[in-house]
């Protein structure tokens, strides 16, 4: 059975000292939880001393990028074979800031999922449209669109998560509504049924991420085809990050 996630990516934020008073703050608050699995996403400079920490816990490290090769001339880059060494056992991949501020392509992401999933970690695979693709009414081919290329040559998808994102919502207080996201997570579902199976398509974590914070936990995880969280900026505070992973256990246990 699949396990409903509460991912935090806190992109460039927290020192190595400050990331690990962080983790082990909301470990111990979070002793209870059986059912969510939790990972944190921190800076590079704080995996290592992450996955110390989290030795005996059941949540998860995950790193916010990777490259492809396994090594070589690729100056401020990570390889999977390093994080892999180190523990790290997720990577996102595909997030909007990659895509739009570092000018990511899908043929780079899809070389990056190919390298993920051949080492045994596990993708954490985001899509989503931007305002300009939604108002021109072109949600649900922008997301197949990158499905197709993302997952180009995937033929496993076991472990892989896929964050529906919707590029508009992330980090500005703008959650998109219940009806936008049951209809994206839908048309991801019917994609993955009609290209892979409906076995794999139900087996499928599928996470919404966008201005999710402990307010609006309660309302997201009970949309349909929500199975949990990737967050930004409420992943940074403690409080909030730790009442959403008990909303979202609290919904499951029920
Ligand atoms: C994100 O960075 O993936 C994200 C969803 O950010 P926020 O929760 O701040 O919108």
């Amino acid at each position: 059975m699949k396990s409903p996630i509460v991912a935090g990516n806190w992109k460039m934020n927290m020192t190595h000292l400050e990331g690990q008073e962080f983790i082990k703050q909301v470990d111990n608050l979070t002793l209870d939880i059986a059912t969510v699995k939790v990972i944190f996403c921190p800076p590079f400079s704080t995996l290592f001393h992450s996955i110390e920490i989290l030795k005996n816990s059941d949540a998860s490290v995950g790193s916010q990028n990777c490259h492809w090769e396994k090594e070589g001339a690729f100056t401020g880059e990570i390889s999977v074979r390093m994080l892999d060494e180190l523990g790290v056992q997720y990577v996102i991949i595909g997030h909007s800031e990659r895509r739009h501020i570092f000018n990511e392509s899908d043929e780079w992401i899809n070389k990056k999922i190919l390298a993920v999933v051949e080492s045994g970690l596990k993708p954490i695979f985001c899509i989503g449209e931007t305002l300009q693709n939604r108002e021109n009414g072109l949600t649900e081919i922008v997301l197949s669109k990158q499905l197709e290329r993302g997952l180009a040559g995937v033929i496993d998808l076991s472990g892989l998560v896929i964050a529906y994102e919707p590029v508009w919502a992330i980090g500005t207080g703008k959650v998109a509504t219940g009806s936008q996201i049951e209809d994206a997570h839908t048309s991801i579902k019917n994609w993955l049924k009609i290209n892979y199976s409906g076995d794999i398509s139900d087996q499928m974590t599928i996470l919404y991420g966008g201005s999710v914070n402990s307010k609006n936990t309660k309302e997201l995880i009970e949309l349909k085809g929500v199975d949990g969280f990737l967050i930004g900026g409420a992943s940074l505070q403690i409080e909030n990050f730790n009442e959403i992973i008990h909303l979202v256990e609290q919904f499951y246990r029920g």
